[in-house]
């Protein structure tokens, strides 16, 4: 008997609305500590009947119930005071398995009995009041409102306003305060409805301090473009001052870090006339949180494609310069790796690395370089020689690095020094600068000797991103 009275297993009444404070309890939520107090909760709950005061009612059919101690287990449970609420409460309905949604129904509207409640929507209707665009004559406090097409269908929003849109057409609205998020189901029908009717459903909080947005994960939340609306004391103050509906708006907002998207809980204050309607969705929203995120992904995947180039390219010239040292310790299978990376980007290379990749390769890092890469040969003119010889079919290649890293100039200046000791000793000098004019006839003039490879194009532009592709054949 220390224990007190726990509620029994399977109670008819699982939910109660405690009209003092507006507030749902579970039943289970009670315990009373003797037979004495259970007495006294009956007592109040009688009293209150007589007096026609605020009392304990059933949250499912809204008659006043109160705790019976149950006989056979010591426990109690919740019973209606009057006879006929068993027969016709949902709860028994329940019970015989007949309808279940009724008591969502019937709870959501419960809680708008509430002092929480009753405060939202009066300062609601003061805004609403104030802001010309509402037609005052349409603007209506808990009406039911009938279906167009079901006259037999029918909801009672809390605020029911018109409001005059910019093209001149008028959005029905059906302003509905939220407290909770318990009743799901309700929401799910309300949104239905007033999709049926051409209206708008617009869901208004008491505060979102302290809110999880998360918790509305998948309905109002969610649905809403992740925007929600509080209508407070200070919100009521803006309106009048400005003459319009003004909300808090409360919203998550898409951050790029790095390459991930996070979401930052933001909170503002906005004008009717300032937000997106979308009847067709049930949306209201202030801050388009679907189309920033869509955007920034979209970014988020670029940048890590663009990273993972860099590092492909990393990759390419180590394994060269690995392989040029001797260093690889199987260089078949460490080629084959780096050809499906770069397969994967869309780039094809011989199936097995041979010579004439090698040379690709060794030209186009030292032109870059300015000096010998993947080659004994130590200066850059001494590789230009030898390219000039052995590696005709890419010198369009070398060129272009060449000169995009200015190393044009100091492979001229190499060269001049050379002319200089060559004809000391009395020998004959082709210069660079004529051998450049050689080289462009020859490749513009489609000559045979000078005819380009130009299987790695794609492979050079990947390694050269900062070349671009010419617009042109040139
Ligand atoms: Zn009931």
């Amino acid at each position: 008997m220390s224990k007190g009275f726990v509620l029994v297993d399977e109670p008819l009444i699982e939910y109660v609305i405690d009209q003092a404070d507006g507030r749902e309890y579970r039943a289970g939520e009670y315990v009373f500590a003797s037979a004495r107090d259970i007495a006294q909760i009956r007592l109040r709950v009688f009293d209150a009947i007589k007096r026609g005061e605020p009392n304990i009612i059933c949250a499912a059919c809204h008659t006043p119930a109160y705790p019976r101690k149950h006989l056979d287990t010591g426990r109690f449970h919740f019973v209606h005071v009057s006879e006929d609420s068993d027969k016709d409460c949902p709860y028994n309905e329940k019970r015989r398995r007949l309808d279940t949604g009724r008591i969502d129904s019937m709870r959501y509207n419960g809680q708008k009995e509430g002092p929480d409640h009753k405060l939202v929507k009066s300062l609601l209707r003061s805004s609403v009041d104030v802001d010309p665009d509402f037609d005052p004559q349409l603007t209506r406090e808990e009406k039911n409102w009938y279906g167009a097409t079901d006259e037999k269908k029918w909801r009672r929003p809390d605020i029911a306003a018109v409001r005059k849109s910019d093209a001149g057409n008028s959005l029905k609205i059906a302003f509905e305060i939220q407290l909770s998020s318990t009743y799901l189901k309700v929401i799910a029908a309300r949104r239905e409805f007033y999709l049926k009717e051409n209206a708008l459903l617009f869901w208004i909080f008491k505060d979102a301090s302290g809110t999880d947005p998360r918790q509305y994960q998948d309905d109002l939340f969610y649905n809403n473009n992740s925007n929600l609306f509080v209508v407070d004391e200070e919100t009521l103050r803006l309106s009048r001052e400005q003459g319009k509906l003004v909300f808090r708006c409360c919203y998550y907002e898409p951050v790029l870090e790095c390459v991930s998207v996070t979401d930052v809980w933001r909170e503002r204050l906005v004008g009717f006339d300032e937000l997106t309607t979308d009847i067709c969705n049930q949306r209201v929203y202030w801050y388009d949180y679907k189309g920033e995120k869509a955007r920034l992904l979209e970014t988020a995947g670029k940048v890590a494609w663009e990273r993972e180039e860099d590092k492909l390219r990393e990759r390419y010239v180590e394994f060269w310069i690995k392989f040029h040292n001797g260093e690889c310790e199987d260089p078949e299978r460490e080629y084959r790796q780096i050809r499906n990376n770069l397969s994967n980007h869309d780039i094809l290379i011989p199936e097995r690395q041979d010579r004439e990749i090698a040379r690709f390769t060794q030209m186009v890092l030292s032109a870059k370089a300015g000096e010998g890469v993947l080659t004994g040969y130590k200066t850059l003119l001494e590789v230009a020689n030898h390219s000039y010889i052995h590696g005709k079919q890419f010198l369009w290649h070398f060129g272009r690095v060449l000169q995009h890293y200015g190393n044009w100039e100091k492979l001229l200046a190499q060269d001049r020094d050379a002319e200089r000791k060559k004809k000391s000793r009395g020998k004959d000098h082709e210069s660079w600068t004529k051998k450049g004019m050689t080289i462009k006839r020859g490749i513009d003039g489609n000559s045979i000797e000078f005819r380009q490879n130009r299987r790695y194009d794609k492979l050079f532009f990947f390694l050269f991103p900062e070349i671009s592709i010419p617009s042109a054949n040139k």
